[in-house]
């Protein structure tokens, strides 16, 4: 017997199941995928509880990627680097930690034709900023410029970077101008624009981009943010966060699966389900 599950706490809203689900009926799989709550603290009763009850590798969210690290018998790279953990298998009484959410991005970035990049400007430096930096810091960028409201969480993001690529900066809109002015792709990692979060006051600074450059959302919720739907007006090429979910979730499934996955075929079933939901 063998299950799948997302744990976090909030977990309920998650799209995890929909996803996993699509592509496990996609390949003819009979295992099942569940939301399960997880409250932080109790990482400790869920293993002792998953073990028993057959689950071989869950997702985490939040609050779990970080805390979840030292409970594991191995750390895979990205999951190190990032200090945070997104999907664990549990294999011949092992506990593997990975993270995809890097890994996810450059490959929605590479589909979306905007990668490789060489000067990148990043907005934010919480958990997905940090994850997406680090990975394209170390799959070939020259400069990534991280820009955040709370200028020391750049700084401390930046310092993990082994390559030295990774560049703090403040998020005035004028210093924004100033870097977007060189950029090849625009990233925004913050949480403005999502549905029911903040707005970017000044969008302005868009209009600094060069015309080649893409600008990537990491939000899906509203599918077209304010700042994709100024960047198109303007026309550049955009791509929201969508691809990237998707993507994140076929790299967890074939850790689970332990073999590769056609992306293209997985991620066809995934967007029909979630169109069908
Ligand atoms: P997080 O750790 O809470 O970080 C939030 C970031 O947004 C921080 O950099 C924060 O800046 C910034 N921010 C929030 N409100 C702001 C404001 N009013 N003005 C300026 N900056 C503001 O969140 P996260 O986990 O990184 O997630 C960020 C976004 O990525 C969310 O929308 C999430 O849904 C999305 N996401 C998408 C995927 C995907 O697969 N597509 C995966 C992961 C996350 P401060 O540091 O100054 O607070």
């Amino acid at each position: 017997m063998s299950a799948l599950q997302v744990i976090g706490d909030p977990v309920l809203h998650s799209l995890s199941p929909v996803i996993h689900g699509a592509m496990l009926k996609r390949l003819g799989l009979d295992i099942p995928y569940t939301a399960h709550v997880v409250k932080r603290g109790e990482l400790g009763e869920y293993f002792a509880w998953a073990e028993k009850n057959g689950v071989t590798g869950f997702n985490a969210t939040m609050p779990h990627k970080q805390d979840l690290i030292p409970l594991l018998d191995e750390v895979d790279g990205d999951a190190a680097l990032f200090g945070a953990v997104n999907t664990v298998v549990m294999r011949n009484g092992r506990k593997i930690g990975y993270n995809t959410d890097g890994v996810g991005c450059l490959a929605a970035l590479e589909e979306a034709g905007m990668w490789p990049a060489e000067r990148v400007v990043l907005l934010g430096a919480g958990g997905a900023a940090r994850a997406v930096a680090l990975k394209l810091a170390g799959s070939g960028a020259k400069t990534v410029y991280v820009c955040n409201r709370t200028v020391e969480k750049a700084e401390e993001l930046c310092e993990a970077d082994p390559n030295g690529v990774l560049k703090s900066a403040g998020f005035a809109p004028e210093a924004l101008a100033g870097l977007c002015g060189s950029a090849d792709v625009l990233i925004n990692c913050t949480n403005l624009g999502m549905a029911g979060c903040e707005q970017f006051e000044d969008l302005g600074f868009l209009e600094a981009l060069p015309s080649h450059a893409g600008m990537f959302d990491l939000i899906y919720h509203p599918e077209k943010t304010e700042l994709l739907s100024r960047g198109e007006r303007l026309g550049h090429r955009v791509c929201n966060g969508l691809p990237m979910l998707i993507h994140q979730a076929i790299f967890a499934l074939e850790y689970f699966l332990d073999r590769p996955l056609d992306h293209g075929e997985m991620g066809e079933a995934v967007r029909d389900a979630l169109k069908n939901r």
